[in-house]
């Protein structure tokens, strides 16, 4: 074969091949994703639960780049939402996925963890969230199902490799994240994502924006984060549901006030000696127009106050 002749097959068999690159590549179609700061990326959720018309795309969820590797947070509701995901990072930068953090256990977070298991990151999460997860994956994974169909294909538990409670720095090139576990709030495995760069601190579920809050855990202790969350005073913050860029401060006040007004009138209730089913079916109703998904959590979220404040008295 002459010289010439290889040559041109070289670059023809280059080029097929980057075509097939390219087509994998373009498979899945990227989320959208907005840059808030340099560097840190956010995908904003559907203010929803999980349906077969938003693929249980409801929480905000996104990924930090640093010089050496990206950081991502949370992965989102489906195998299919976190390969989209990876997609957004992918078409952004070629450095390596060499982090994947859970803020909760949440399925609408954690059911993207699989689609990085190829670029085999540490999954870093709370020291309470691999037990956590084990405790409700049979229920996570049955009510996906039941609500996505198909969509919710592939979709498994990656529990965390990183589990710590307490402080951890991981440093992704120029660029320090402090991570930190919560007392327990609205899970008993929350944790937070300070990226000292931009000054941003990542809520996820401790800050819920316009929807109503979810208490999963214990509402004293969140009303506890949420004075020491005032006290850190970020630049800006990343509520895990709602609006990425509404000011921080009035959010966290309403959240504060709805919290803080779910356990003044518990308490005054059971010290009547208010049925649990009485509490549920008269108190807080007022709130119903601020809140998105009101009429989903609220009723819920009073029972376990309920039953969380009915001990100490
Ligand atoms: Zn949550």
């Amino acid at each position: 074969m002459n010289t010439a002749l290889r040559r041109v097959i070289l670059v023809v068999s280059a080029g097929f091949a980057l075509m097939l690159m390219m087509s994998a590549a373009q498979s899945v179609s990227a989320l959208k994703v907005e840059e808030i700061a340099p560097g840190l990326y956010v995908h904003r959720g559907h203010d929803d639960v999980a349906t077969r018309e938003n693929r249980g795309d409801i929480a905000n969820i996104g990924f930090i780049v640093g010089t050496r590797c990206v950081a991502v947070i949370d992965t989102g509701g489906t195998a299919q939402e976190g390969r989209a995901l990876r997609a957004a990072i992918r078409a952004v930068t070629p450095l390596p996925v060499c982090y994947v953090i859970n803020t909760h256990m949440h399925p609408d977070h954690i059911f993207g963890n699989v689609a990085f298991e190829r670029d085999h990151p540490e999954f870093v999460g709370n020291a309470t969230l691999g037990e956590a997860e084990m405790t409700h994956a049979e229920s996570y994974l049955r009510v996906l199902h039941r609500e996505l169909g198909t969509l919710a294909d592939g979709s498994t538990i990656v529990p965390p490799t990183l589990p710590f409670s307490g402080d951890l720095t991981l440093d992704i090139g120029n660029r320090v994240l402090k991570l930190r576990t919560w007392k327990t709030a609205h899970t008993n495995n929350d944790l937070t994502v300070y990226d000292e760069r931009s000054g941003t601190l990542w809520l996820a579920d401790l800050l819920f924006v316009q929807c109503i809050p979810v208490i999963d855990g214990s509402v004293l202790g969140w009303l506890a984060d949420i004075a020491t969350i005032r006290q850190m005073n970020p630049r800006r913050v990343v509520p895990g549901h709602g609006p990425i860029d509404t000011p921080w401060r009035p959010a966290l006040d309403a959240e504060e006030a709805y919290l803080a007004g779910l356990v003044r009138d518990v308490r005054a209730a059971i010290r009547q000696g208010t049925t649990m089913q009485h509490a549920i079916d008269t108190i807080g109703l007022d709130q119903r127009d601020r809140w998105r998904l009101f009429d989903i959590y609220h009723q819920r979220n009073v029972s376990t106050v309920y039953a969380e404040l009915e001990w100490e008295q």
